[in-house]
Formats: structure tokens, sequence, C-alpha cells
């Protein structure tokens, strides 16, 4: 191959989309003959949204919980105040810890909290409107956004203290409640709680009791495709929150065009089976070619052992979670729109975050090294 060659085929790729490390690297590309493919992010839009909050007392859409849905008449008569109060109060302790986090769940949850203190009627600042609970948020405290302070970060009149995070488990912080009328500078009218967001199994790990309500509304969530966290404090599951990440529009055609050329696809994630299969599903892999469950350090294993099976190995992905397996695989690629680390990790970059450029850029390298042969 003369590296004059192969330098045209470089740079017709970042012309469509595609940024490749170095020409060597289009040699690898003629061999796939799998492609693993993460779920969140990359399939899908990675951009999830909170769509019902359960609790043991109910499950309440996310639309009837902001501010201004909080009318009788929005309710409807089999709702009760009790379920609302309930659902707003998980989703109110769940978004002080994620705050902290960067994860697509977490950036769902943060944001729906949010709308909790903000309603999307109102332009003033809240504790203005409705006399809602979470309107009337102590004058000293961060209203709609996020303020990091010296010591913690508050959300409405919630501040968050000792931020952990466990990878594929969840994460967990003290989030510290100011009852109202007292300020935050005294100490008497504060509660400090535990709160734990993630999935069951990390949570039992963790000590917390579960409740068979809520395991009932997590499998039905998951079952339906959807991703669902639980939230906990005081060692009790308190609520299901139940989030959906829709594929991409472009992703199915993708998947396709990778079978044209001849790969087999594979959707890998550290999200539950209900989710796996249905983006599987949608995009047109098939379900015994779905590894769901995954723990970060573990996706690095699957493409290792589709390596031993003698595959070669492209692998697609867009999260820090994804960085040992993008470098391990054969020929890694990154979304150019996922983090730093993976874009590091791999040897070439789908700019536009465009699944289809990865069918692109096998295509291109192939015709490429036809023409240098
Ligand atoms: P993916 O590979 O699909 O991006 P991750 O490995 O990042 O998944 O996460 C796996 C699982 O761990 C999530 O589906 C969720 O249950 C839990 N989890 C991870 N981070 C968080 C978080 N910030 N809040 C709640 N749950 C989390
Ligand atoms: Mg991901």
């Amino acid at each position: 191959a003369t590296p004059t060659a192969l330098l045209v085929g470089t740079g017709r790729g970042a012309q469509l989309g595609v940024l490749i490390k170095g020409p060597e690297i289009l040699e690898s590309t003629r061999r796939v003959d799998t492609v693993v493919l993460d779920k969140t992010g990359t399939v899908t839009q990675g951009a999830m949204a909170v769509e019902a909050v359960v609790t043991p007392s109910g499950r309440v859409p996310l639309d009837d919980l902001s501010a201004d849905g909080r009318a009788p008449a929005r309710r409807g008569a089999d709702r009760s105040g009790q379920e609302v109060e309930d659902a707003r109060d998980a989703l109110r302790h769940a978004g002080a810890v994620e705050a902290l986090s960067e994860h697509p769940i977490a950036r769902a949850i943060t944001a729906a909290a949010r709308e909790l203190a903000t309603p999307r009627t109102a332009s003033a600042p809240s504790g203005s409107d409705t006399g809602d609970a979470a309107s009337t948020v102590p004058p000293r405290t961060v209203g709609a956004g996020t303020g990091v302070g010296a010591d913690g970060v508050a959300i409405g009149s919630l501040q968050t203290f000792d931020f952990r995070s466990a990878p594929g488990g969840g994460v967990e912080a003290v989030v510290r409640t100011a009852h109202s009328g007292l300020s935050l500078a005294d100490g008497g009218g504060l509660t400090a709680r535990r709160v734990l967001v993630g999935q069951p199994s990390w949570l039992a790990r963790e000590g917390v009791a579960s409740d068979p309500a809520l395991d009932e509304a997590f499998g039905a969530a998951e079952a339906t495709g959807a991703s669902a966290v639980v939230v906990a404090w005081d060692g009790r599951a308190r609520g299901v929150l139940v989030l959906r990440d829709p594929v991409k529009p472009t992703s199915a055609e993708a998947v396709q065009e990778l079978k044209d050329l001849g790969l087999r696809p594979y959707l890998l994630t550290g999200d539950g089976e209900g989710a796996a299969r249905e983006a599987a599903r949608a995009v047109g892999i098939a379900e015994a070619d779905v590894v769901a469950r995954v723990l970060p350090d573990q996706k690095v294993d699957v493409v290792a052992r589709l390596q031993r099976e003698g595959r070669v190995v492209a692998m697609v992905g867009d999260g820090v979670n994804d960085a040992a397996a993008l470098a391990t695989a054969d020929l890694g690629l990154a979304m150019g729109t996922g983090t730093d680390v993976a874009i590091e990790a791999s040897d070439l970059t789908l700019v536009r975050g465009d699944l289809r450029s990865a069918a692109t850029a096998i295509r291109l390298s192939r015709r490429t090294l036809r023409i240098v042969k």
C-alpha cells in the first residue's frame, strides 16, 4: 500500500464526517467482520427523559408532576394528592444527587427535578406562585438551576454533599433538606439523608431494603423497553424513576448498511435486558446478539471473547465506559458527540455522531484499498 493513496482515503473521510487517526488504520478495517455497538449515546440518542415516577402510593406521569400540573382538575379523581406528593419527593431527592453526575440518566433526572422547582409557565423565579411545596424555596438556596458552593450543590431547597459514584451501579450522596421557614444557616431546620439512586442489584449490595410494589414497577418499566432506576433513602427504596432514551432516527438504516457490508452487529450495554432488547428490535439486531447488564470493565471482555472466537471486531462507542473496549477492538470508532476519553481510545471518529458514518468509513477504506492494490 502506498502511503499517498491511503492519505487520499483519509482526506475523503474527513469530507464525509469521518476522522481517521492515521492511514495505517484503513488496513485493519478491511478484515472486520463483526461490529459491536454500544447502546446508549451510540445507537440511541443518549438523551433520556423521565417518563414517570412510581412510588408505593402509585405511578405519576412526569407531565402531572410539574408545579403547574398540580391543579386538582389535572390530577383527576383517581390521582391522590399523596401520590403526587410522594412522586415529587422521590424526584427531588434523586435530582439533588444526580446534579453531580454526568450520566445520561442523571441529566434527565436533574432536568426533571429542576422543572419541579421552576414551572414551565412561570417567568418569575419560583417562590412567587401557586403555593406549591417546591416553590416555597428558602431565598438563600438556588431556585431553578444548580449552584456549586464551597461545600455542595443546591437544587430547590435541597443541598447535596459527599457525592460518590459507583460505575455501572448508581450514585449516592447526603442530601440536606431545609424545612420551610427556617434558613439553612440554622442547623435546627435541617434533615440529612443518605440518598442512593441506581439499579436494584447495586442498592441491595448497599443494604437498601426493597419494596415489592417498586420491584414490580421496575420490572414492568424494563419490560416495555424503558430504563428505570430506584431512588432510596434512610435504607429503604422510595421510588422508581422510569426513563426512556429513543433510538436515533438513522440507527436502523446504519445497522442495515453494516449488515450489507457483511458485518454481524452486536448490541452491548450496561443497561437492562428490556431496554437493550427493545433498542435491538428497533434497529434490526438479533436478540441472540444482545449483551445487556455489562459492567464498564466487562465491555472489553465481550470484545476480547469475540476476538478469541476468531472474529475481527469493530467497536462503536461514546462513553468513558467504552474506552477500554474501543482500544481493544481491531477497529475502534468513537461518536464525535461522545466523551474525549472514547475519542482518544479510538482509531476513527464519527464527527456527526451518526452511526451511518461507521458504514461509510468501512466502505471508504475498502474502496481506498482496492485502488491501492
Ligand atoms: P451504558 O453502557 O448503557 O451507557 P452504564 O454502564 O453507564 O450504561 O450504566 C449502567 C447502569 O448503571 C445504568 O443503566 C444505571 O442502572 C446505573 N447507573 C449508572 N450511572 C448512574 C447514575 N448516575 N444514576 C443512576 N443510575 C446509574
Ligand atoms: Mg454509552
